[in-house]
Parts: structure tokens; C-alpha cells; sequence
């Protein structure tokens, strides 16, 4: 253990371990990484690989994405570079763009710099809806600050912009989250930079935060989020000391900007661990700060079909990241959102669980509850409405109208939470086939089939069941929490109940 690691701006010397002491090799570093980082060091400057690619790498990951630290200044960078922009405000990065590809370039920061969360990443601003803030970046593009000295950059009218935020590697270390994110691997001769024991972390599978925890997650309690993340994703194991904090301190999160939460919620569900982040987050106390009417539904209904339904579609949106297929967060908050959305339909009298209107009341109520805390940006709001709303069409398929319905922009996105819901007895499994078999149809055979179906429904009798969220009402068969239910209307054993989750 290192035992002075609590001190920021400490300026002990790394452990340096050579390239034939560890595993890291330049051929799993992408080569437009590579070409930043000689470039830089051709130049005179210092030049690493920093955070997550170094901690795949060495675990045999495959890293999302590269981080270059150096000490050149963001300008300098950008003057090493043609396809080369820089973002941010309070701490310039620079981001050096291949293509898909973009390298990201910090200058090393010292103790004044505002923390690494400060600045949007590159994926953050892919995935934010708030295109009118996107403008502040080219705004910083376009201006030309004067470089006074390495500390300090003054505006055209002298004014400082920024002040002693660029400092060394010894300064940029103890910025760094855990211990396992904060190894540097020199350009200059393939060794890597260990100061605060990280290599020991990555044996052991351990995630602990560099320097005293309760002070770190009070700085930024997004660090909270990334233990769960790092430990779905890595199957680490949070040390005692980095784990102690949080159940006192979980609750700092419902200061964070929500926007940032709603990043962070993404890349804990949709970067291919979502199925193992949810247990973690609910075991830390987390999703009940981020999320609380779904953690306070998960509660009310253990192993209920809708934990179940939103088990499996973190489980296939997993595949799908696994296979390189697109991800979308309004199938993801319709996920975590079913139970919220159920449960107020089920406060609804009954004559009104059959009303689309009220599926369409439960997600709008459930999406409002849950901005409170979390952006959810208004294209995804309406994505998640259209999912929800499309069920009852979905689960009462009716002549040549199905066929229109499958040219909808949300179709598969419903289609696939219906498969979801025929899995766990929330929607008939025989109507689901029939969707599956209508789409890989050919166009005769597809006419054949909706006309097959008449103005019925799929082999059963929907035509009077145009309500069907199904997640169990009165009269379903299984109800949320899984309990078979009693009562059947007319005997016959027909879903109905609207979105209804029974909330008792
Ligand atoms: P991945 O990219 O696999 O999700 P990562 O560790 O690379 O994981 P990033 O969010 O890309 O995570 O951040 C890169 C590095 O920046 C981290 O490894 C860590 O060293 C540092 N970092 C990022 N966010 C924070 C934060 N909130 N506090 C302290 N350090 C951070
Ligand atoms: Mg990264």
C-alpha cells in the first residue's frame, strides 16, 4: 500500500516498470493513438497512455477508447495537429479526430484544474439532446487565447482565462478516481508509471480510490456511480475503505447536474454490463438516489415478471453491444421505467386500465418522477411514449393495419418489448411468433398472413382488448410480483388490465 496516497499534489516519484516487466504492448494500441502520442513525443514533449486503456490492456480488454496525457498545452496540441479541435471551457482537451476514431489529449493537470468530470466527454456530447448548448464548444474553438506562460492564458483583453490549471504527471496522478485508473504508459520507452500501486489493484481485481474516499466522493459523487460501473464491468471488488462511504454518502448524488447522471446512466446499462450494473447499483443503496420509483418498485415486487422483463432486456442489450448492434436509451428507460409505469396504471379504476390514455398518463407521470432527478432529453421521453403506446396495436394485430405498423420508426424497438413481455407471461407468446413470422415474410406472404388474422387478433380474441400492457391486472394471469391471480373476468382467462402492475 502506498501509504502517502492521500495526499493531493504529494510529488513522490512513480514505481516505473519497464516494458519487459508487464504485459502492455504497442499492438493493442490503436495506431491513430499511436501516431498522437509519437507525434507528441517527436515534438519534445511527454506523451502516455492514461486511465481505462492502460487497465484493459493489461486485464486483456479490449479498451473503448484511448487517453493521451502529456505536457504540451492544449494549444501546442492543436498546433501538432490539423485534424485537431479543442473543447471545453474551464479545462481545454484536446481532441484529435480520426474519423469514428477521436483521441482525446489532456494536458496534465495540477491541484487548481477543475476535476477530470468537469468537462463533457466526447461521448457525452454525442448522446446530449441540448443541441443549443453544443454551440459553447465552437464558441472556444474560435477564439484564440494568448498563451502568457505555461499557467496562465489571458483573453485578447488580458483577462486571465486560466490560471495554474496545467501542472506535471506528479500533480495529474492524485486528480485520477481509483488506483487501477491512474497507470501512465510512456511513449518514450514503453515503461509504465505506477504511483499509487495500481498495478498491485489489477492483480488483486480491486478498485480503490487514490486519496481519503469520504473527501473524494464528496468532490465529485459521480465517483459512487463509477465504483458500480467499474465493477460490473471489470468484476472488481470495491476495497473496505472505498466501500464504507457510500451508503452514508450515496445520497450526494441527487445534487449532480442530471444531465450528467443521465450520461452516466447510459454507460452503466448500455455499454455491455448493464445486466451486471443493476444488482450492483441496488446493492450500494444507488439506484434508489438515481431512479427511486424503480428501486422502490423492484422492492415491492421481488422476482416479479417486470424485475424479470428488465433483467432480460439488460441481458440482450448486452449482446447487442457485444455484437456491435446500435443501442438506444429510449428502449433502456422504457426498461427501467415498465414497473413505474404499471404500477400507476394499477392506481387507476379498473373501467380505465383498458384506456391507451392511461398507458400513455403512466409513462408521462413515470418520465416526469424520473427527470427529476435524470434528464431524459424529450426525443427519448417521446421514444419511450411511442414503445408503450404501440403495445396494445402490437398485442391486437388487426388485418392490413399491422402490416402499416410494421413501417413505423419505433416498431422494432415496441416489437422487441413485446417479446420481452410474451417471455415472462406478460403478452400472449403465439401473437409474438406471429410478429416474428409477419417480418421475415415476403410481401405476398405477409398479405397472407394479415389477412389470415381478419379484424381478429393474433389466435386469440383481441378485438375487444385494446388496452394490454398486460403486466398483470385483475384479471391476467400472472401478476407483477408473480402471483398467479384469482379473479378472471367472464371466466375466460383474457389479459386485461391495461399497463397494470398490481401494486399490492
Ligand atoms: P471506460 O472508458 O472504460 O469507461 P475509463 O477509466 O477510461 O473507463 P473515462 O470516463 O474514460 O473512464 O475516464 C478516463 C480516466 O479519467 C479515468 O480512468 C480516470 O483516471 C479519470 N477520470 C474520469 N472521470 C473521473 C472522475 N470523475 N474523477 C476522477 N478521475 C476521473
Ligand atoms: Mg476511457
Amino acid at each position: 500500500m502506498n501509504d502517502n496516497s492521500g495526499v493531493s499534489g504529494n510529488k513522490l516519484s512513480p514505481r516505473i516498470i519497464p516494458r519487459d516487466a508487464h504485459t502492455m504492448s504497442r499492438q493493442q494500441v490503436s495506431p491513430n493513438a499511436l501516431r498522437v502520442l509519437y507525434r507528441l513525443k517527436d515534438a519534445g514533449f511527454q506523451a502516455f497512455l492514461v486511465g481505462g486503456c492502460v487497465r484493459d490492456i493489461l486485464l486483456g480488454r479490449t479498451p473503448k477508447d484511448f487517453d493521451v496525457a502529456t505536457n504540451a498545452l492544449p494549444e501546442e496540441v492543436r498546433h501538432l495537429f490539423r485534424n485537431c479541435r479543442l473543447i471545453g471551457r474551464r479545462f481545454r482537451l484536446a481532441h484529435v479526430i480520426f474519423g469514428q476514431e477521436i483521441i482525446e489529449v489532456a494536458t496534465f493537470r495540477s491541484s487548481g484544474a477543475p476535476s477530470l468530470d468537469d468537462e463533457p466527454s466526447h461521448d457525452e456530447e454525442a448522446e446530449s439532446d441540448d443541441r443549443e448548448s453544443d454551440s459553447d464548444e465552437s464558441v472556444v474553438a474560435d477564439e484564440e487565447p494568448i498563451v502568457a506562460s505555461e499557467h496562465r492564458v489571458l483573453d485578447a483583453g488580458g483577462r486571465i482565462l486560466r490560471d495554474n490549471i496545467y501542472g506535471s504527471i506528479d500533480d495529474d496522478v492524485w486528480r485520477r478516481d481509483f488506483a487501477c485508473n491512474a497507470l501512465y504508459y510512456n511513449i518514450a520507452d514503453f515503461s509504465i508509471w505506477d504511483y499509487v500501486d495500481g498495478m498491485a489493484d489489477i492483480a488483486a481485481r480491486r478498485l480503490r480510490l487514490i486519496g481519503d474516499p469520504v473527501t473524494r466522493y464528496r468532490e465529485d459523487p459521480v465517483r459512487m456511480l463509477r465504483a458500480a460501473r467499474f465493477e460490473a464491468k471489470l468484476g472488481f471488488e470495491l476495497d473496505a475503505a472505498s466501500l464504507a462511504p457510500i451508503d452514508e454518502h450515496g445520497g450526494l448524488l441527487a445534487n449532480v447536474p442530471p444531465a450528467r447522471l443521465f450520461d452516466e446512466i447510459n454507460k452503466l446499462f448500455l455499454t455491455g454490463h448493464g445486466r451486471a450494473s443493476l444488482p450492483v447499483l441496488r446493492r450500494h443503496g444507488l439506484l434508489r438516489v438515481i431512479l427511486p420509483a424503480v428501486e422502490d418498485f423492484l422492492v415491492r415486487h421481488p422476482g416479479s415478471p417486470v424485475e424479470k422483463l428488465l433483467l432480460n432486456g439488460l441481458a440482450n442489450t448486452d449482446l447487442r453491444v457485444q455484437s456491435d448492434k446500435p443501442v438506444t436509451p429510449v428502449f433502456l428507460f422504457a426498461l427501467l421505467l415498465y414497473g413505474p409505469i404499471a404500477a400507476y396504471i394499477e392506481t387507476l379504476p379498473r373501467e380505465r386500465w383498458d384506456d391507451p390514455q392511461s398507458i400513455l398518463d403512466g409513462c408521462d407521470r413515470a418520465l416526469r418522477q424520473a427527470h427529476q432527478r435524470v434528464t431524459i432529453p424529450r426525443r427519448i421521453a417521446l421514444g419511450v411514449r411511442e414503445m408503450f403506446a404501440l403495445q396494445p396495436r402490437l398485442e391486437n394485430p388487426r388485418g392490413r393495419r399491422a402490416l402499416r405498423l410494421l413501417e413505423q420508426s419505433r416498431f422494432r424497438a415496441a416489437y422487441d418489448l413485446f417479446l420481452l413481455r410474451a417471455q415472462v407471461g406478460m403478452a400472449a407468446p403465439e401473437v409474438a411468433r406471429w410478429w416474428t413470422d409477419l417480418q421475415a415474410a415476403s410481401p405476398e406472404q405477409r398479405e397472407a398472413l394479415a389477412s389470415r388474422l381478419g379484424s381478429g387478433g393474433g389466435g386469440r380474441d383481441a378485438a375487444d382488448e385494446s388496452d394490454a400492457l398486460g403486466a398483470g391486472g385483475d384479471s391476467a394471469g400472472t401478476g407483477p410480483d408473480g402471483r398467479r391471480r384469482r379473479r378472471r373476468r367472464g371466466g375466460r382467462g383474457r389479459r386485461r388490465g391495461g399497463a397494470g402492475a398490481r401494486v399490492d
